[in-house]
């Protein structure tokens, strides 16, 4: 089968399109093999293209996490999808053993597994995934929707609703609008009700998140954002900041941060290590949060809602198999506004 690898760590230039790999075969009787339509990116497959500390590739090492596509084939117990059903994957692969899964928390799983950096990817004509990981979509939903939507939308519900529990009138700040998680806590907030303030280094990625209902938007490149957040909320300051951005955002994150105030962070893109005054946090009350990925139930309620024509992620671009490698300049570029998706197979 064809598939976008790479055989060791690096730039780019190591990434190949390939036509030698073997079909993927069934592991266990609840594994399903998926006939990939569409995959997508995220920002961690350039992370996984350049090397992550713990992680370590077979060679040739299939990329990408995302993706949606036609069950192919299904192991002996598998009950809740069938062969020729259309299905989106979510990419994060459980043992369903440990006491976080048996209390309902897999993305906490000591075990878990993400599809293109523990397991192989998405970027592949076959994929097998245990049957858990899917749900079935609807005819009529196009499959790059379905491709882009589950790893960000299912990262910023969790953060969104279940870790910052945003509320109705609340002040939600997201920096670095554009990648997706950050549109999809944009489309998410907004839904809750929240007034959404984002910011950008761009103006036209400021312009389409007002399109998406950004209520107010700031060039981070030419104003102090959290002076003007503290000057339109009275000095109060925001009720909840997002930051996947880490060290180059998180003093200003902390400045913008009102009494208390709750921070979740998923990622950490320019830099892990920051500081933070413990004087403020206690006087404010603040909560600092992690949030990683989602829980089954998050996953059904971020499913529920696609199903419904919500929360559709928005598309930056799409790209064959034999551009793959455009695609992920594209991601690596940082100019792209939603999702980058790379069409693998043509429904037959
Ligand atoms: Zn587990």
């Amino acid at each position: 089968m064809r598939a976008l690898t790479i055989s060791a760590h690096g730039g780019l230039e190591r990434l190949e399109v390939r036509s030698d790999l073997p079909i993927p075969e069934l592991c266990a009787p609840t594994d399903v093999r998926v006939r990939i339509q569409d995959a997508a990116l995220n920002h961690l497959d350039l992370f996984v293209v350049d090397g992550l500390p713990g992680v370590t590739i077979t060679p040739p090492w299939i990329m990408g996490g995302d993706g949606a596509g036609i069950v192919d084939a299904v192991g002996s117990d598998v009950r809740d999808v069938a062969v020729g059903d259309r299905v989106m994957i979510n990419p994060g692969i459980s043992d369903r053993t440990c006491e976080y899964c048996l209390a309902g928390e897999q993305s906490l799983c000591v075990r878990y597994k993400l599809l293109g950096e523990h397991l192989p990817g998405t970027i592949a004509e076959y994929v097998v995934v245990p049957a858990a990981n899917l749900r079935t979509i609807p005819a009529g939903i196009p499959w790059d929707a379905a491709a882009a939507f589950s790893l960000a939308t299912l990262t910023a519900w969790r953060m969104v609703v279940t870790r910052a529990a945003v509320r109705e009138g609340e002040t939600v700040l997201i920096w670095g609008i554009g990648g997706g998680v950050a549109v999809a806590v944009l489309q998410i907030a907004k839904m809750q009700g929240a007034r959404v303030w984002v910011t950008s280094g761009s103006d036209a990625k400021l312009e389409r998140a007002r399109a998406l209902g950004a209520d107010e938007t700031f060039n981070h490149n030419r104003q102090d954002v959290a002076r003007e957040v503290r000057a339109r909320t009275g000095k109060r300051g925001a009720d909840v900041v997002i930051d996947n951005v880490g060290q180059a955002t998180w003093a200003q994150s902390l400045l913008a941060l009102g009494k208390r105030g709750r921070l979740v962070t998923c990622g950490a893109t320019t830099g892990p290590i920051v500081e933070t005054d413990l004087r403020r946090m206690f006087w404010n009350q603040w909560t600092l949060m992690g949030s990683t990925m989602g829980n089954d139930r998050e996953y059904d309620a971020v499913v529920a809602a696609f199903r419904a024509g919500k929360l559709l992620p928005p598309l930056d671009s799409v790209y064959d198999l034999d551009d793959s490698v455009a695609a992920f300049q594209r991601l690596a570029s940082g100019e792209q506004f939603g999702k980058i998706v790379v069409r693998v197979g043509r429904e037959k």
